[in-house]
């Protein structure tokens, strides 16, 4: 499948990229690692006039420290170099943990967090070809105005399917956009509609130019589960991240004193599981505690027919991985 003809644009600032994306807003694409977005190109799913190649801008570029204990990491860092950077490791794991399940090594060396955190959403019905997309007379999401995993609905129910995002969502993180307007920063949260199609909030216009992680993340036992076809390179069937806090000496000890329970590919939208704190927090783990978080994380849970296994086994794994995932983070298998 080839590529559709485009202008390339290379910025080496972000000044500038932001004066191309406010001058060619109507019809422009961003480009980071272009592991996700080369495919769907070929694909014809996107055939922007303009492609936005961000990899000259060192700015975007690479973790760092400021003074006050936070994390800034610029959305051009590539998913090896968070994988392999010790400091992550060893404050915040949740994050390695899931960035090293991303792909394999090679799509890893390319692909970014910023292209992470935007990736596109996917279902069986939009990942394929422009000729068989057309067989089918094409769906909601592109082209059509029917969605043939849910007939007789109006929304799109492709899976969101990245993996570093519910790392992120446990860890608090933010993110900052520049456009024309100025820079602002939301929590990363925020950034997702919970629709299969219109999935971000994010203009043609804007960027996202870096991912904050807050001093008081740090020191979270992580543990990220995923389910995938095969494991050596495939996007998340169900993804279950966990940062847990537990007290470390007095009377108290061993009790969880914060828990974040964070699910991706079985929704629009990579999300926390709201209520799993309620049932860990002033509590030791065991089976029983763990098994009830993962029952709430499996009711919130809607995967569709989006993908090669069943929506049944796909919620299932979401609440044995959580299961799992929170037996780990406290040590216990
Ligand atoms: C075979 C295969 C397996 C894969 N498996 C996984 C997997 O297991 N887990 C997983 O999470 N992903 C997987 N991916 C997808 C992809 O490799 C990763 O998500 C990667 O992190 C995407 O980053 P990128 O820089 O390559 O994004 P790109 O392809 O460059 O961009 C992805 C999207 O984000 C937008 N974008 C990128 N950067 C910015 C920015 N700074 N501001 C605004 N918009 C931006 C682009 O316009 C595009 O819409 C897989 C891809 C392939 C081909
Ligand atoms: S969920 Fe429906 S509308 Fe969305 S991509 Fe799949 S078939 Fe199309």
């Amino acid at each position: 499948m080839s590529l559709p003809a485009f202008k390339l644009l290379r910025p080496r600032t972000i000044d500038e990229a932001i004066g191309y994306l406010g001058q060619h807003a109507a019809n422009i694409r961003i480009l980071a690692g272009g592991t996700d977005l080369i495919p769907s190109m070929r694909q014809k799913l996107f055939e922007p006039e303009c492609v936005l190649d961000l990899r000259g801008i060192s700015a975007l570029c690479g973790v760092k420290m400021p003074a006050n204990g936070s994390v800034e990491i610029g959305a051009l860092t590539t998913i090896r170099a968070i994988e392999r950077s010790d400091f992550l490791r060893q404050h915040y794991p949740v994050l390695t943990e899931a960035a090293a399940t991303v792909a394999s090594p090679v799509l890893r060396n390319m692909g970014t967090i910023g292209g992470n955190i935007c990736l596109d959403t996917r279902c069986l019905w939009y990942n394929q070809s422009l000729t068989w997309r057309k067989g089918c007379g094409f769906c909601i999401k592109k082209d059509g105005d029917l969605c043939h995993v849910a007939p007789g609905g109006t929304k799109c129910w492709a899976a969101f399917s990245g993996d570093t995002p519910p790392a992120l969502l446990c860890l608090q993180a933010e993110i900052e956009i520049a456009s024309a307007a100025g820079v602002q920063r939301i929590p990363l949260a925020d950034f997702y509609t919970g629709l299969g199609d219109n999935y971000r909030k994010l203009q043609p216009s804007e960027l996202v130019t870096r991912v904050f992680l807050p001093a008081s993340s740090a020191g979270y036992r992580g543990v990220y589960r995923k389910l995938r076809v095969r494991g050596s390179i495939d996007y998340p069937l169900a993804g279950v991240a966990v940062a847990l806090k537990r007290a470390s000496n007095g009377r108290e000890a061993g009790l969880i004193t914060d828990a974040r329970i964070g699910i991706t590919a079985v929704n629009p939208a990579p999300m926390l599981v709201k209520g799993a704190e309620d049932l860990l927090i002033g509590n030791m783990v065991d089976e029983e505690t763990a098994a009830s978080v993962g029952d709430l994380a499996a009711k919130i849970s809607k995967p569709l027919t989006t993908s090669a296994l069943t929506p049944e086994y796909r919620r299932e794994m979401i609440r044995v991985f959580t299961k799992r995932a929170i037996l780990a983070a406290a040590g216990l298998n």
